[in-house]
């Protein structure tokens, strides 16, 4: 359920001008350039974070904006490696083309992760919405077989169908699966999703506990304390934790800038004082920068995709103690 107070933010938000929709997007966008992109990670650097980065966009209208996502990732690469930042990249699927044109979305994706893979850089699949759930998780089975096996995906707790997901890519690519587990920020129908804070919180611990006991390497993407500290005690029955080796028997050799099996991730802005005490208390922490010049078509369509997030964000400004950046 979206509360009253969620919607009225949204409509509110999506009626203002511009310029007060950039102030609020400022904390959660780096900037319409990659260097805003750079400036930030160097400064959160500092805070012993390490970073994914996000070239703002989605689903397209024509292959040639295609090219302008794979050239400006390859620009990402380049800039990630010319300011020596501990960095890998988030990219979504259908900002590819892979909605217009499955076969040369997967080129394109396939281009990406191959230049990335020169560079021994990870390549993350965001998910997008469960139109593309299948798709996006049969990119990542065939770029695995094509040897190309520095990408991984995002499961979303929300969704029924992800403890099957979690079998069926553990079947496919045994130890060198990688997740980002999510909660999931499309509000997707209750046939195929569930559609409760509990149940989503619940379903998103179980696949926590999945991906730890398949060997997986996970990277747990949540702000929510219930979440975190599921994902702390789950770490510890695994005998994982700050500085160990990952002892499981069926996990796979340690990967260049990734965390001991698992990590913690959180986007710009969001609870910087929990995500510093993570860091404090050794966990490897990493930041999705999302950067671009669709700063503003990105901000409306996130708050339109989940009402929820303009509550949070408008909690944000209004008690600043609840979530500082
Ligand atoms: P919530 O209960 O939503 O949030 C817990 C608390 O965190 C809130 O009470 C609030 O204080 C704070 N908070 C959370 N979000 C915000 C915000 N936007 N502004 C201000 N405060 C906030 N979803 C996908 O569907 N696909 C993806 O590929 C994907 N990638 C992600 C990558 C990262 C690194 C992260 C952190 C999230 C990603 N998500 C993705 C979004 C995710 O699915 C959730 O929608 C989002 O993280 C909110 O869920 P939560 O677990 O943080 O819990």
């Amino acid at each position: 359920m979206v509360s009253w107070f969620s919607k009225l933010v949204v409509a509110t938000t999506i009626r203002m001008p511009r310029w007060f929709v950039k102030w609020v997007s400022r904390r959660y966008v780096a900037g319409p350039e990659l260097s805003d992109a750079v400036n930030i990670m160097k400064r959160l650097s500092k805070e012993n974070a390490c970073f994914t980065v996000d070239v703002l966009g989605e689903e397209i209208s024509s292959m040639a904006e295609a090219q302008y996502f794979y050239d400006e990732y390859v620009r990402v690469v380049n800039a990630i490696i010319d300011n020596n930042l501990d960095a890998n990249l988030s990219i979504k699927p259908t900002a590819f083309g892979l909605l217009i044109d499955a076969e040369k979305g997967f080129a394109n994706i396939k281009n990406l992760v191959k230049m990335a893979a020169e560079h021994d850089m990870f390549v993350r699949l965001d998910m997008e919405d469960h139109r593309v759930t299948q798709d996006t998780i049969q990119i990542v089975i065939d770029l695995h077989e094509q040897g190309l096996t520095n990408v991984g995906t995002v499961l979303q707790g929300r969704l029924f169908r992800s403890l099957e997901d979690i079998d069926f890519l553990e079947q496919k690519l045994g130890p060198m699966a990688d997740y980002r587990i999510c909660k999931g920020i499309y509000l997707e129908p209750e046939e195929i999703a569930f559609t409760s804070y509990s149940d989503i919180v619940s379903a998103t611990n179980s696949c926590i506990d999945k991906m730890l006991s398949a060997g997986a390497y996970c990277a747990i993407a949540s702000h929510d304390i219930p979440v975190v500290k599921h994902a702390k005690s789950a770490l510890e029955s695994y005998g994982m934790g700050p500085n160990i080796q990952d002892p499981r028997e069926n996990s796979g050799a340690k990967r260049n800038s990734k965390g001991n099996g698992y990590e913690f991730q959180m986007l710009l802005g969001v609870r910087g004082p929990l995500r510093r005490k993570l860091a404090a208390e050794g966990h490897l922490t990493r930041v999705y920068v999302p950067y671009g010049a669709k700063w503003y078509e990105y901000s409306i369509r996130r708050l339109k995709e989940n009402p929820t997030v303009g509550a949070q964000v408008a909690k944000a400004f209004i008690m600043p103690w609840t979530n500082r950046p």
